[in-house]
Formats: C-alpha cells, structure tokens, sequence
C-alpha cells in the first residue's frame, strides 16, 4: 500500500475501556481479520499484538500509546492505543488529541463500569466521535438491552443499536444488521470464524422490524429530509441511513452501538465496517487551531497535503533497534524524510531522518507522511511529547498537551557501581517517552527521587528498570509529593555586594511576589524601567528564582504558584555579572518568602468508589476518617457511587482497606485534582518527619 491515500479513506481511531472488557482481545482479532497479524495471540498467552512491554503482558494492561496502521476496505485504520487505567490518564488524553474517533467498548455482563465513565467523560471533553461496541456477548448473563439502557442513562448517551444480537449468553449465535435487515451467523469451525450471511430467522421477525424502526426514527430526529420520509412511512435506503448516521455520530448526536464476542470472532467485522461507515476521515472534521509563534494570533491549518506543515509529536518510544522513535499526527502539509522542520515549541530546527507507517509486526519505511496520518519519525532528538512541528516560513504552535504534576515521589538507589550508570541512562529514556514521569537528584544527599502519577505508574517504571534495562536497583517506599507555596504578597528590596579583591559582585533586585493561582507554576514578569537593570541581566534574575523554588524555605519541597515582578535595582559597570544578579535573586526570593509566609501543599485526589449500596455507610465513613470532603452520592441500577476529595496521603493502601470493608464488592479509582494547603500543625508535623529522616 503505497504511502499516500486518500485522506477521506482515512480512520484514525482508539479505543477505550474498563479494564477487562476486552480491549486487548478486540485490538487483536482487529489486526488478525485486516491482515496484519499472522497469528491470533490470546491475551493469557501473552502473544497481544500491542502490549510491547513485558510487564505489561503480566498485568495484562495496555499503557503504551503506539499507533498501528492496517487496512479495510481499502480504507488505512490507524490504531492509537489508549491505555485504560486512571494512573495513565495522560497517555489517554494525549492520545485522544490526536484520534478522530473512538470505539468505546463495554462488557455485557457488566456494562457500564466506573472506569468506562472516566474515559467517556474524556472523550466527550475533546469531542471524539464515538461508537459503541458490547462485548462478551457469549458470557453468560450477557444482557444486550441492559446494557444500551445503561449506556443512555448512565452516560447520557443517545445510543442507538445498529445491529441486535441473535442469542445472548451461552445461546450467541450472531447479528441481525439492521441497516440492511439480514442476520449473520458465525459458524464455530474449528478457526471459529466462518461468517454465512442469512435472511432474518421468522423468530426475529419481530424485533428486528421493532429495533429497525428504533433506529430510523432516531436518525430521523437527526435529519430533516429522512424525517419527511419516516412521516410518509417510507423507508429510507441503505446509503441514506449510513449517511444520516454517519453525520450525527461525527457531531456527537447518535452513538451508534453494535455487538459480540471479539474472543469467539463475532461481531469484529461488522466492528471494522462501522469503523469506516460511522467514523470521521480527518476531512470531516474542523481545521486544528493553533498559534502563531511570535503574534500569538489564532490560526487555522486544514487537512490538506499542500498547506503549510502543521504535526503533534504525542508518544516518544526507544525502540532497541531503531533509537527513538517519534510518533506524530500530522494535520495539515506533508512531513518529508530528509527535510529540515521546525520545531516551534521549543524554537529548534529539526531534520526528519527516516519515516515509517508501523503495522503490527513490521514497519515500512516511507518517505513522506501527508495530512491526516498517523506514523513514527527517527531522527527528532529535540522533539518531546506534545511538541508541535511545522514549516520554518509558516511557524504554529498547536495547543500542547496538558500533563498534570507528578504526585508520588520514591527514592530508588542502584545496587552496585555498574548499575548507577545504567540507572541514570534509563531513567533520562524513561523520563523522556512519559511527560509525567520526572527524576530529580537530591541536592544534598545525592539520592534519585522518581515521580509519578500513582502507585502503579511507579511500579510500572521500576518494573521496567529492572527487565527492559536490566538496571539493578532498591526502592523505598512511595511518598507524597508536597509542595509549598507562599501565602501572602510582600515586595522585598535585597542587594548582593562583595569585595574579594579583583573584581567585586554587585547585583540589586527590587521583586514582589504574591500567590498566583493555583496550577500556574511560575509567572515571571519584568517591569523595571529605563534599564536600571539592563535586559540583558534579566534572564539571569529569573533563573536566580526558579533555582530558589527548587527547593523552597518551609519544608525543602519544590514551590509552586509564585508569581513574582521585578519591579527596580541597579547595578553596577564592571561588578553585575549574570552570576551577581542570579545569586541575588536566589537569596532575595527565599528572604521575601520568609516575609511572605509559607504553607506546605499537599496534592488531593478526586476518589470514586462504587460498591453495592449496603456499603454506602461503611465507605464515607471511612473516606471521612481520611480527611475526605465527601462529594455527591449517586444510585445506579447496580451500585452506589460515592465521590470524595482526599488527600493522596491518606489513600496508600486504599484498595486493600476497601476490599475489607466491602467484602471484595468495592472498586475504587481516583486522579489527580489540584495542590492544596495542609492544615498547619500535621504540616508541622509532616515537617519534623522529613527533618528526621534527612
Ligand atoms: P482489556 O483489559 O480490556 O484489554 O481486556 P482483555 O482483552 O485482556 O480481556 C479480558 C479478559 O476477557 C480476557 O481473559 C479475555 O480472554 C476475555 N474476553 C475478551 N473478549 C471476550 C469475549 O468476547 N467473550 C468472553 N467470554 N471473554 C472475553
């Protein structure tokens, strides 16, 4: 398949999911049945086509973000992978940036689970077109109804079958295709994937004429012209209901839903048909908005091969024999090999070395990638998840990803001299494939803090310390990653002289620093006038702060949400040097936060525990007893959902204690909500501790 095709023949989608409702095994048969698998590897043979890591293979969850490209019906799926735990909620958002469609799917036995909540939620926040795909259709207790009922009331969803099953449960033979009114069986040979398409049993005659009806009045509700047509009692044609279907999904109006048992083959073609049929191409979508990078003027890049370059790098991965490999979606012009680009985020020229499309099992080298693919890029060594690459003479910056702070720390030391070379070569790769994972040496005592997003996120990278770079190390304990932050503005004048002979330093900032709001990080602001500090000296003012906020004067953690504003000083011909005014800055601003005052932050979790509602009792509670601010309480068919705000500090440990609590019924997950102030005396206490340890 040649590189170039025909953007509107273009699918790139993800899918997403509770854990356990069959991603993995849906991605899979979805790569045997379009060719691009030889063999079909179940999950617990740890043969999944996408799970590259080992470890993965183990938990048997997907956490990497690789895009796979395959075909069908002459249209090019590009698979984004979308991982489906909460601790990687930045690998899925990044991920649903840059797909156009998502196929949600849902087990039919257990429908609509906490976790399938986050991920739609997220899907709907960056307006992904979704379809429906309940899965499991063989399991006993499948319950096809129940679950679309669930879909419509629990995500507020106007889901509307496109096919309904011929049997549930032990007795799932097939479809019934309601837009062209014929059942397929499929027939267990001994692949167990023989299709034989059949007119409507006399048994489903019924149904299936209700269920069609269903389905045309609720286009109709979408669509003048087929509305005049349902009032007339016509019935509208193939084409017609494909079309109509296909619009209101891309707008978000209809989630179409479809069914089967992706582990017995069934119901996956009929899947990749809905794929192509309901889906956007690139073309149906608006233009991506970004920036330009010096007027900082909104500007639009359409999905045209011959518009100026605009592409997202969203996933870093090293591959053992290629290097690093960049993945990119590229929206509008033609990203070459061998061609220089320009990397606006972070203002650098950048050579594209060799292009590929990756398919399951191989890569193909291609030399250009045009609007609306999806490939990976060797080469960009200065290019970093969420940077956006385009044409020099036509710079844009495309909105970046947003990632939140890490909020676990944990102290990992190499076991012999080898291993701590080894060790600071894989966490700097790691660090650099996941935005939300960062390492930072103590100062002092030289120890190697990671961060991450939770407990697993942590487990996953010291996992894959130990077998994919084979790296020798011992881990301490996971600890909250606290910041702290000022409470009030002050303004404060600090001046830095020294004579030592020679030269002198002379540097003297007048700044104010007040609390900026919260999740700005830092904001830096120069207003001194008529270059009583010259400019060029500036940067090294800012960079005298960021150094004082590594390590903040309450409690040695990071600060955050500073902003601060050179507001005068001076200096002095031959004595102000960079060093001078850096150094001045860096004691300036940790006397003016001393003034200023300080409280530690600690970072509070958004929790959601469902369990059966006998446990409603027994879990606030408990959630009250760490600290929680309990939140609404909401009733679904089968559980009780109890959302709270806690503080990460308390829920170490959390799943055990809920299993306890809840005999096992209890599930909970949580994320990352915002920093907040740690009432003053456990943050005195808090202190003392870290003192201690130190
Ligand atoms: P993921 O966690 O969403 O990736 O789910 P997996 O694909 O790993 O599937 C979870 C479990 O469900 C595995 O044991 C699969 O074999 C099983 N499974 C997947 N699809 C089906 C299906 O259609 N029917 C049945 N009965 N089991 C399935």
């Amino acid at each position: 398949m040649a590189a170039n095709f025909d953007i509107s023949r273009i699918r790139n989608i993800g899918l997403m999911a509770h854990i356990d409702a069959g991603k993995t095994t849906v991605t899979e048969r979805i790569l045997y049945f379009t060719g691009k698998s030889h063999r079909m590897g179940e999950v617990h043979d740890g043969e999944a086509q996408m799970d590259w890591m080992a470890q993965e293979k183990e938990r048997g969850i997907t956490i990497t973000s690789a895009a796979t490209t395959t075909y069908w019906k002459d249209h090019r799926v590009n698979i984004i992978d979308t991982p489906g735990h909460v601790d990687f909620t930045a690998e899925v958002e990044r991920s649903l940036r840059v797909l156009d469609g998502t196929v949600a799917l849902f087990c039919a036995v257990g429908g609509v689970q906490p976790q399938s909540e986050t991920v739609w939620r997220q899907a709907v926040k960056y307006l992904v077109p979704r379809i429906a795909f309940i899965n499991k259709m063989d399991r006993v207790g499948a319950d096809f109804n129940g679950v679309v009922k669930e879909i419509k009331e629990e995500l507020g969803a106007n889901a509307v079958p496109v096919v309904i099953p011929i049997g549930e449960g032990e007795a799932f033979r097939g479809l019934i295709d309601l837009v062209d009114m014929k059942a397929i069986y499929y027939d267990d040979t001994a692949d167990g994937i023989e299709l034989r398409e059949e007119a409507i049993p006399d048994d489903y005659a019924v149904r299936a004429r209700e269920a069609e009806a269903v389905m045309i009045e609720r286009i109709s509700e979408q669509d003048d012209r087929l509305m005049g047509k349902f009032i007339e009692g016509e019935t509208p044609g193939h084409e017609e209901v494909v079309s109509a279907m296909r619009k209101a999904t891309i707008d978000g109006r209809i989630i179409p839903v479809l069914c089967g048992a992706a582990f017995k083959n069934k119901g996956v073609r009929r899947l990749l048909d809905a794929i192509i049929d309901y889906l956007p191409s690139p073309v149906d979508l608006p233009p991506v908005i970004g920036t330009h990078t010096e007027s900082s003027r909104e500007l639009l890049r359409h999905p045209h091969d011959g518009a100026p370059l605009a592409a997202l790098a969203f996933k870093i991965m090293s591959d053992k024999h290629m290097g690093k490999l960049t993945y990119v979606r590229v929206y509008s012009g033609t990203l070459r090999s061998g061609e220089f680009v320009y990397n606006s985020t972070r203002d650098r020229r950048q050579r594209i070395g060799r292009l590929f499309l990756m398919h399951a099992n191989k890569q193909q080298v291609i030399d250009e990638l045009p609007a609306g693919n999806v490939g990976a890029v060797v080469g960009l060594s200065d290019t970093y998840t969420g940077d956006t690459i385009c044409n020099m003479d036509h710079p844009i910056v495309l909105e970046s990803i947003e990632f939140p702070a890490p909020v676990i720390d944990m102290a990992v030391k190499p076991v012999s001299r080898a291993d701590r070379d080894k060790l600071g070569r894989a966490l700097a790769r790691l660090s650099e494939e996941d935005p939300t994972f960062t390492v930072k040496t103590h100062e002092e005592t030289g120890e190697v803090i990671i961060s991450g997003m939770g407990e697993l996120h942590i487990e996953v990278i010291v996992d894959r310390l130990k077998r994919e770079f084979n790296v020798g190390v011992e881990v301490g304990k996971p600890e909250v990653a606290y910041r702290e932050t000022i409470i009030g503005p002050v303004e404060h004048d600090y001046r830095h002289v020294k004579q030592t002979g020679g030269h002198g330093q002379y540097a003297h900032v007048i700044m104010r620093i007040e609390p900026g709001e919260p999740g700005i990080g830092f904001r830096f602001e120069n207003r001194v006038q008529g270059g009583r500090i010259p400019s060029q000296f500036i940067p090294a003012v800012e960079r005298g702060i960021v150094d004082a906020m590594a390590e903040g004067p309450y409690a040695g953690c990071p600060m955050v949400d500073i902003k601060a504003t050179i507001l005068d000083g001076s200096f002095h011909e031959v004595d102000s040097s960079d060093q001078a005014f850096r150094v001045c800055a860096r004691t300036g601003f940790r006397e003016a936060c001393k003034k200023a005052g300080l409280e530690l932050l600690e970072p509070i979790m958004s929790v959601e525990v469902a369990a059966p509602e006998e446990y409603v009792g027994a879990v606030t509670s408990s959630l009250c007893s760490k600290r929680g601010k309990i939140g609404e309480l909401e009733n679904k068919a089968k559980v009780s959902i109890m959302r709270a705000r806690v503080p990460l500090a308390e829920m170490f440990g959390y799943a055990s204690e809920l299993r306890t609590i809840t005999s096992g019924r209890g599930e909970f997950t949580m994320h990352f909500e915002n920093y907040e102030a740690v009432p003053f005396k456990l943050a005195e206490e808090i202190i003392e501790e870290r003192k201690k340890k130190a």
